[in-house]
């Protein structure tokens, strides 16, 4: 028998995942002694025994980990033996922080059996949790995860839950979050004005979600609104109360077999579905099984399951799909706080289901997409914050400080980069505040000191202003850019690209809204080859909320007769007469190429010319119209032009103008779609001829459009392009800061500030 002693350091998203008590059991199968402890960068261990041994216990470490963690590297060292005897888990050092916080996990199978089973000690106890589950991230104060940096440090353990956490073969081995009903934290129902009430909890909840009530309910990053999502009274009454627009609301079902019943699931997507992190995920539904407030004229449904103990208590046999909306009113963050919760979602509600364990951070669900075998990214949130994302390259520390919509922020450590959860929009005063506290947060529990700080070329963004009031160093990356760069971090593309970037709007170069645009390039040289032209943006940001503006702009100077005929039908000549004479003078009339103003238009002309509630509204509308199975195109133009090739989209709209009244919306939709990925198909050859580049990245709020999407992948993959989209990592503005970190450390460290080199 060879004895060795060898010293492991395995990183990654170790620690909080049941890693230390994986190790010890794996110790004692193999007759290893020695010792683990967390360590800075994950999990330090010193193992002796036989050499057989200790390799089968190394292949085991790779093979049979826990699920929810991950393991980057394990870095081996040897060492003269010493003497030792059986194998313990130390504690972790003060002072030496894990580079991997983790994120909140859904509540596992094993933990929801005992809340169910009348003979287990934890019967009927929703706030159960193991090892494998429960809230991380949101109770976590600092580094390393031991109970007493979280907010479960008031809750000392019983007798019996602290046997548990000293027994290696124990599922509660080391759980920091774990509880009982004895010493755990409590659970509670209580009326609207915070009175509780002595009933069953789970029973008055589901009372009055039966009976067409709203419920607020305590989750893991916030609190939620619930009310039963085919009560088409109770869903139109959460919205009114909650002052939300006509964005579609999620839907949590009982289980995945409840799910299948109302949407298409494929196997990927069931995965996903019911991984630890639980998010939302959008699934084209079965007909219209649900009443028209829960997802306005659209086709596809944000759905999830449960992941919290509380949340599985909600469910019964004729009580299978809830609404779940975050808790707020529109435009603030999530509630987290007790006292807020009750004076601003009280009077929402007809009662709380509620605890007491504190939440620290907020953090919203999550939310997905599955499309041709990627997982596209809308909302990175619980269950994925905070773990990093590994580049390929390391990073100069910095902050990154994101867009103004759908903002995230982003801290690197060498070549991780720590992509914050959603903090909203910061033009709200409270989620730009919320933004602030955050940011510090986050500098303080990943302990780094970022020396550099990125932000967006918008000089009125929150976020741009924040981030040249710090006092450091700091440089501007052009908003659809950081969308391209946002890509390549993730696939770690160092060669050259071209990069379509159809979004709402972003701050360009030149002082325009930019928003359709065509790049290729690599590393700090870009060439913006083609955009779509130039259109005045009638009221500025206010052409947002009314489609009909942007369509009036480009019909007035490509089909002045169709426009006129437009307008006259739909009672808007005098008010287009009022903005022309303001787009004459130069008054509030930006120039824009954005591609998601020109959707807005072509949805107004096919029949949304309506006033639309939240961005993109017309164009989803439009997208959902969509009769898959109609053929043909519309014509478009691509012009060369000194400064890049220039796609005027007026053409395509006169077309698309021509057929209303003479054809159905649904092949008007689909040709107009169809259209669109042609239009980019042929910029992206045009790009292609001029360099030779064969990979493409696709980025910007408006690829968020599924068909678009869909049909634009299709084609240039049939034209022999590698496509690129953002995994997990949101394709709208919540990925900027991604980008932003990766141009911006390239930019910082080559001392470039006009990645354009004047070519523009
Ligand atoms: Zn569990
Ligand atoms: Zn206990
Ligand atoms: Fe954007």
């Amino acid at each position: 028998m060879a004895l060795e002693r060898r010293r492991l350091k395995i990183s990654g998203v170790v620690q909080g995942v049941g890693f230390r008590p994986f190790l010890f059991n794996l110790a004692r199968k193999y007759s290893v002694d020695g010792w683990v402890r967390n360590d800075y960068a994950g999990v330090v261990l010193e193992i002796q025994g036989d050499k057989c041994a200790l390799d089968d216990f190394v292949a085991t470490v790779w093979s049979g980990h826990p699920v929810p963690a991950v393991i980057d590297n394990i870095v081996s060292e040897y060492l003269p033996t010493e003497p030792c005897m059986g194998f313990e888990i130390k504690m972790s050092r003060e002072g030496v922080v894990s580079g991997s916080p983790i994120p909140d996990q859904g509540i596992c199978p094993d933990c929801i059996a005992e809340i169910f089973d009348p003979r287990d000690r934890r019967y009927n106890y929703p706030l159960n949790s193991c090892i494998l589950c429960g809230p991380r991230f949101t109770i976590m104060g600092s580094l390393p995860y031991d109970r007493n940096r979280t907010t479960m440090e008031v809750f000392p353990l019983c007798p019996a839950c602290s046997r548990e956490y000293n027994d290696p073969g124990n599922r509660r081995f080391h759980g920091q979050t774990i509880a009982c009903p004895q010493c755990g934290p409590k659970f509670w129902f209580t009326r609207p004005d915070g009175t509780p009430s002595g009933k069953d909890p789970g029973d008055s909840a589901r009372n009055i979600l039966k009976k067409g009530g709203i419920l607020a309910i305590k989750g893991i990053g916030g609190y939620h609104l619930a009310c039963h999502a085919m009560d088409e009274a109770a869903v139109s009454r959460l919205r009114k109360l909650k002052g939300r627009d006509n964005r579609p609301f999620a839907v949590m079902f009982k289980d995945i077999a409840t799910v299948r019943s109302y949407c298409h699931l494929s196997l990927e997507e069931e995965a996903v579905l019911k991984s630890p992190a639980r998010p939302i995920l959008l699934l084209k539904q079965y007909g219209e099984a649900f009443p028209a407030s829960v997802n306005p004229g659209l086709t596809e449904l944000g759905a999830f399951l449960p992941y919290t103990g509380i949340q599985f208590q909600l469910f019964e046999d004729d009580l299978t799909a809830l609404v779940m909306t975050s808790g707020n009113r529109s435009g603030e963050p999530l509630t987290v706080d007790d006292e807020i919760a009750l004076s601003n979602l009280g009077p929402m509600t007809e009662g709380f289901l509620k605890h007491d364990r504190k939440i620290l951070w907020r953090c919203d669900d999550s939310v997905l997409r599955w499309q041709r075998g990627r997982c596209i990214g809308i909302r990175r949130s619980r269950g994925y914050v905070p773990a990093p994302l590994h580049l390929k390259r390391e990073l100069l520390p910095l902050l990154a400080c994101g867009a103004q919509q759908k903002n995230t922020f982003a801290l690197t450590k060498a070549e991780q980069v720590y992509l914050s959860q959603h903090q909203g929009d910061l033009d709200e005063l409270t989620a730009f505040n919320s933004y602030q506290e955050s940011v510090e947060h986050w500098i303080k529990l990943l302990r780094c000191k970022p020396e550099f700080v990125i932000h967006d070329l918008h000089p009125d963004y929150q976020s741009t202003i924040y981030a040249r009031g710090l006092g450091l160093p700091s440089v501007g990356v052009q908003h659809h850019l950081a969308h391209l760069a946002g890509v390549m971090a993730l696939d770690g593309i160092t060669d050259p690209i071209i990069g379509v970037i159809f979004d709402g709007s972003g701050f360009g170069v030149d002082g325009a809204v930019w928003g359709g645009e065509f790049f290729y390039g690599e590393g700090t040289s870009w060439k913006r080859f083609a955009h779509l032209a130039y259109y005045p943006l009638p009221g500025g940001e206010a052409a947002i909320h009314q489609p009909w503006r942007m369509c009036a702009s480009y019909l007035s100077r490509y089909a002045p007769d169709l426009l006129e005929q437009w307008l006259y039908s739909h009672d808007l000549g005098y008010q287009w007469k009022l903005l022309q004479s303001a787009i004459d003078s130069k008054m509030n009339a930006p120039k824009t190429s954005s591609a998601g103003r020109f959707f807005d238009a072509a949805a107004a002309l096919a029949g949304a010319i309506k006033t639309v509630s939240y961005e993109g509204e017309a164009a989803i509308w439009l997208e959902h119209q969509a009769d898959k199975t109609a053929e043909g195109v519309y014509p478009f133009l691509i012009e060369p032009h000194p400064e890049g090739h220039i796609i005027d989209p007026a053409v395509t709209l006169a077309a698309l103008g021509s057929e209303i009244g003479k054809m159905p919306t649904g092949v008007i939709s689909m040709r107009f779609h169809r259209t669109m990925a042609e239009m980019i198909a042929a910029a992206v050859q045009i790009g292609f001829d001029l360099t030779g580049i064969r990979q493409v990245a696709l980025s910007g709020g408006v690829f968020q459009n599924r068909l678009l999407l869909d049909l634009t992948w299709e084609r240039l993959e049939k034209q022999g392009f590698k496509v690129y989209v953002p995994e997990i990592v949101p394709i709208n503005d919540g990925g900027i800061a991604l980008g932003q970190a990766w141009l911006g450390s390239m930019m910082l460290e080559r001392g470039i500030t006009d990645v354009f080199g004047g070519t523009r």
